[in-house]
């Protein structure tokens, strides 16, 4: 399976599609998934500090004897540990419990206030040593990645925000488009919360001889997003999986874009000073 791939703003390319692993805090449904995952060709994982599944990751890497080089590895720094050294110190606890000596992508979780910009130096610095290949940042608003052209060295190569048929955010794609920063739609089934009955999608899905769900991702796919897929269960793993077979047409495109409906099923930045 030929994964596209996203070029970013430092030369690196990333898998347009990753597991995402939050809420997978038990060792053997971690490693199902996992093992699914790399069975549908799965090549990219989306894990942080803060899911507090960093080791089962490491330890399923090496348990399935995969080569590092074919795999795209995030993490990113919780709240609780922003900070210039506090960033750096927990970066290194994340890599031992990787047991790795980079990870592709380092993001920092938030906009923390007060404590995101000497976290992002430390960022800077952690790319410069080699042991983060990209460094970006989530759920950042546009406010907060013009607040960055002020302070960083780097551009972040990618902002992980909250992206799906209800929340469709074009503003912020059209700013981090237009500035090189790639999008990744994290909770792009809506964190299963509204799609399954909605008549759009499913009409759509016949058409298709797709689920509602890829359909939910082929959107996405076609807005030139990274997409974040979580699910513990093996069938999901391979359907999510099964998103690069068929197109949407312009009728399709233009009628899931009036699903928007500003639906936020986790963290809203907004109003982050
Ligand atoms: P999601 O991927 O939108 O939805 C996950 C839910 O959908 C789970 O309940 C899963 O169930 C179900 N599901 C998966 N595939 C399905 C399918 N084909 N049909 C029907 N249901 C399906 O939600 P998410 O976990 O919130 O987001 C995905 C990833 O984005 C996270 O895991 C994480 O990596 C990232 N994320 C990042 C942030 C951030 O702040 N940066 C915040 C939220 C999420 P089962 O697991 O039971 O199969």
């Amino acid at each position: 399976m030929n994964i596209p791939m996203l070029k970013m703003n430092d030369g690196h390319e990333i898998p347009q599609i990753a597991l995402g692993l939050w809420q997978v805090r038990n060792e053997a449904e971690f490693n199902t998934a996992f093992d699914a995952a790399v069975q549908g060709g799965y090549t990219h994982f989306d894990s942080a500090q803060y899911y507090q599944n960093e080791q089962f990751l490491g330890a399923s890497v090496k348990r399935n004897n995969l080569n590092r080089e074919d795999l795209f590895i995030t993490t990113k720094i919780a709240n609780d540990n922003f900070g210039f050294e506090s960033t750096k110190q927990s970066f290194e606890e994340s890599l031992q419990k990787l047991q790795m000596d980079y990870v592709d992508l380092l993001l920092l979780h938030f906009p923390v206030t007060g404590l995101r910009r000497e976290s992002w130096q430390a960022l800077e610095e952690l790319q410069a040593a080699g042991k983060a290949k990209s460094i970006g940042v989530s759920n950042y608003t546009v406010r907060h990645l013009e607040e960055m052209q002020k302070y960083a060295k780097v551009t972040p190569a990618v902002n992980q925000v909250e992206l799906h048929v209800f929340l469709q955010q074009p503003e912020l794609i059209a700013y981090c488009q237009g500035n090189g920063i790639v999008v990744e739609a994290y909770s792009p089934l809506a964190h299963a919360k509204a799609g399954a009955d909605d008549p759009v999608l499913s009409s759509i899905a016949e058409k298709h001889h797709k689920t509602y769900a890829q359909v939910m991702l082929r959107f996405l796919l076609q807005l030139n997003l990274v997409i974040l897929p979580k699910s513990v269960t093996p069938s999901r793993i391979a359907e999510n999986m099964q998103v690069f077979d068929f197109e949407l047409d312009t009728a399709d495109m233009t009628a899931l874009k009036q699903l928007d409906r500003n639906l936020r099923t986790t963290w809203d930045p907004t109003n982050v000073e």
